[in-house]
């Protein structure tokens, strides 16, 4: 079969590979229907993301149909419909227990496939825990609608159930990319006063004008002052970070308010900052990633109701043996791409 691979630092390419078998009785192999490519994968490919080996599948974003269950497997069956889970848990340690499944200690706990393992940007996969890391899409919703159910839309809500924000809020996000979307559509959920957005590219800032006309869009330059203005107590209650640029990590604790929640979502490529002194008096509580991705049957329920809509972000599609364009799209960010589909 077909498997995106990362083969060495800076170099993916498309290779033919023995389609995957079930290894434990807890495993389930999964048709990929629909794919998709993440900034995480760029970083794989960049190098930033040591654990990564190469040789291995890429891509943890997508759906399929179950085609084999082990002996274990009880949630799901052959020729059900269903999304992945980027994060591989076990449902029984410590962390999973408490809900910090990104933290299982399981060997192959966190985010492993298409990372320690291999992913998604093939014809099948191979998903280990299948109880857990896959779940059932309703009939009424697409592959498309739930595409990013199992990564981007997890982490969004993830990241907006832990800011907790109030009904009279301020909430700042900072970034409009893919999951600065899904973080804002799952804020929405929640209903706070005052959404505002920071971007610097104007494309997505037309994006998210036309799409959600109640919220209010920023560039990084202006993004202190307008935050000020307003915000009833000299800053944003909730400032959620997922942009991850050289200077938006400051940016974040700057527009908080004293006391605020400040969650960081966003990935960086080089160490950030603390400055305390600077800081000091203001009172922060700072959350840091990654995503808890354990909530993809309440998201798959969203969907269902209309309540979230994550369609529009699918700007592109290609089939399997032109992933490579794909990637040249999405990594050079051309012809207004935000997110590509990859279609099995
Ligand atoms: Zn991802
Ligand atoms: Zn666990």
């Amino acid at each position: 079969m077909l498997a995106y691979t990362y083969i060495e630092h800076g170099k993916f390419g498309l290779l033919d590979k023995p389609k995957p078998v079930l290894e434990d009785p807890r495993d389930a192999i999964v048709r990929v229907t629909l794919g998709s490519v993440c900034t995480s994968d760029l970083h794989i490919k960049h190098g930033s993301v040591p654990r990564a080996v190469p040789g291995i599948t890429v891509g943890h974003e997508m759906v399929g149909v179950v085609e084999a269950v082990g002996t274990e497997v009880t949630n799901v069956k052959p020729g059900d419909r269903v999304t992945v889970n980027v994060e591989t848990f076990c449902g029984e340690c410590f962390f999973c227990r408490r809900g910090y499944v990104n933290n299982c200690t399981d060997p192959n706990g966190g985010w492993a496939l298409g990372c320690r393992i291999d992913g998604g940007q093939a014809e099948y996969v191979r998903v280990p825990y299948a109880d857990r890391g896959l779940n059932r899409i309703p009939d009424s919703v697409t592959d498309e609608q739930a595409l990013f159910v199992g990564d981007i839309l997890a982490t969004g809500f993830w990241a907006a159930r832990i800011s907790e924000i109030a009904e009279e809020d301020t909430v700042l996000i900072i970034g409009a990319g893919p999951t600065g979307i899904c973080t804002l559509q799952c804020v929405m959920l929640k209903r706070p006063e005052k959404i505002i957005v920071c971007e610097r590219s104007d494309e997505r800032i037309r994006f998210v004008r036309a799409h959600y006309p109640g919220v209010l869009a920023v560039k990084p330059e202006e993004c202190r002052d307008f935050v000020r203005a307003q915000s009833r107590h000299g800053g944003a209650d909730v400032v959620i970070e997922v942009a991850g640029a050289d200077d938006t990590f400051r940016l974040a604790w700057e527009c908080a308010r004293p006391n605020a929640v400040v969650t960081v979502v966003a990935l960086y490529d080089k160490p950030q900052v603390l400055p305390l002194p600077d800081m000091y008096g203001k009172n922060l509580t700072f959350k840091t990633g990654g995503v808890d991705g354990c909530d993809c049957a309440e998201i798959l329920r969203l969907i269902e109701e209309g309540r979230i809509d994550t369609t529009p972000l699918i700007t592109h599609r290609f089939p399997l043996s032109r992933i490579e364009e794909a990637y040249r799209i999405f990594e050079n960010r051309l012809d207004g791409v935000i997110k590509v589909a990859i279609v099995g």
